[in-house]
């Protein structure tokens, strides 16, 4: 059985690792170098959205490194506007900026939320999040999430973030005050605890934005791109944001992160404001657009919601089977199983009988598997589990 690797070595100890490690993957599997399988329901927490080694993908890096790697934003880069117009077409938001990761965009999103009040004059500065939220590790990202132990020993903090407990209109509304600027939600928080703001809450805050003057921003860093069943997990609620952040599943294991706004917001960065070396170059955009096409080609968006109709009626089963179980929440393939024991207690055993699952928030285990996961594959997962449940009662 894995456990949590503490061996002295020359990597920071930031991340408490578990003691596996992979030579290769294909499809849903990922393999270490005695040749075992493990079926992947964590896809790099929710990143290798087509699974490992996806042949399209394969061929768009591999041609696009021997056509160009990287080119500066001092120059027009073609591959760049093509994914800017796609995810404008998918968003119905106006125009896209790219970074590298998931914190950036939300960074960016943070600083171009200022920039936009401060070009109109006003002092609104503040933006409320919610409690459980999480937002990134920066130093603005990791204020603005909802929760204390990513914050613990990084004082001082930038000011002008505000939490409030998710799903609660009247706290939202007492907290709205004559320096708030925008609220940013996460429509359905993931490494808090797989948390879904309510449809009700989503069209109220809305509404509050609109009513205030307000910008609403939801980061779909996780939720986005087609891991929710939708291509953004707002249509689900058919309540659009003013700013949209994504990354991780965009480029499908090659890292890029996109902000996305309307076109009167967007303004406020013009020339010389924002900016990143890496941003958009080449190599993430042609991996990006080869996975918005094979989302599209592989009928991707049908195949997540009846993998997720799959997956949660069988955790369903399990949890009539077992009292360790005590909810089965989510949307798409990133669907909770609140428990009432510890996740490891889970974890561990799934990892040695070849089942890859992480944890999020306290108690839930997460699932997250590729977007590509067949229903022989749901099935599998399930059974491992079922087993290892079977053991533990
Ligand atoms: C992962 C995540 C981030 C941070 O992304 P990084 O690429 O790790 O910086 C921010 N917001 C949400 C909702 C996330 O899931």
């Amino acid at each position: 059985m894995s456990s949590v690797s503490n061996s002295p070595h020359s990597l920071f100890s930031n991340y408490a690792r578990f003691d596996l490690s992979f030579t290769h993957g294909q499809g849903c599997f990922v393999y270490d170098k005695d040749g075992k399988s493990y079926l992947d329901f964590v896809s790099g927490i929710a990143v290798n959205a087509l699974g490992h080694s996806h042949p399209a993908l394969v061929k768009a890096i591999c041609e696009q490194a021997q056509e160009m790697l990287h080119c500066s934003n001092l120059y027009r880069i073609p591959l760049q506007e093509s994914l800017a117009d796609r995810l404008v077409s998918l968003s119905g938001l106006d125009a896209a900026l790219f970074c590298n990761s998931g914190a950036e965009v939300n960074e960016a999103a943070i600083k171009l939320v200022r920039k936009y009040f401060f070009d109109q004059d006003s002092t609104r500065r503040t933006i409320i999040t919610a409690e459980k939220s999480f937002h990134g590790r920066t130093l603005a990202t990791l204020t603005a999430t909802g929760q204390d132990k990513v914050k613990h020993g990084f004082a001082p903090l930038p000011k002008g973030f505000n939490h409030v407990t998710l799903n609660d209109l009247s706290a939202l509304e007492a907290a709205i005050d004559s320096d708030t600027a925008a609220i940013m939600l996460e429509p359905l928080q993931a490494e808090g605890g797989v948390h879904e703001c309510t449809a009700d809450y989503l069209v109220a805050v809305r509404a509050l934005c609109d009513k205030h003057g307000l910008l609403l921003i939801f980061d779909e860093i996780q939720t986005g791109i087609a891991r929710c069943g939708e291509w953004f997990a707002y249509e689900i609620y058919d309540v659009k944001p003013d700013i949209l952040t994504l990354a991780k599943g965009l480029g499908g294991g090659v890292p890029i992160g996109a902000l996305l706004a309307s076109t009167d917001v967007a303004k406020s960065f013009n020339a010389g404001t924002h900016g990143s070396t890496f941003g958009g170059n080449p190599l993430s955009c042609r991996a990006a657009l080869t996975v918005l096409d094979t989302i599209v080609n592989e009928n991707i968006l049908a195949n997540v919601q009846e993998r997720s109709e799959q997956l949660k009626a069988g955790l369903l089963v399990l949890q009539n089977k077992y009292t360790c179980i005590t909810q089965v929440r989510g949307l798409g393939l990133l669907i909770g199983c609140a428990l009432n024991r510890p996740t490891l207690d889970i974890i561990y055993p799934c990892q040695a009988a070849g089942l890859l699952l992480v944890g999020a928030g306290a108690n839930v285990l997460r699932f997250l598997p590729p977007l590509i996961v067949s229903a022989a594959e749901i099935e599998q997962g399930l059974a491992i589990l079922d087993n290892v449940l079977g053991e533990l009662d």
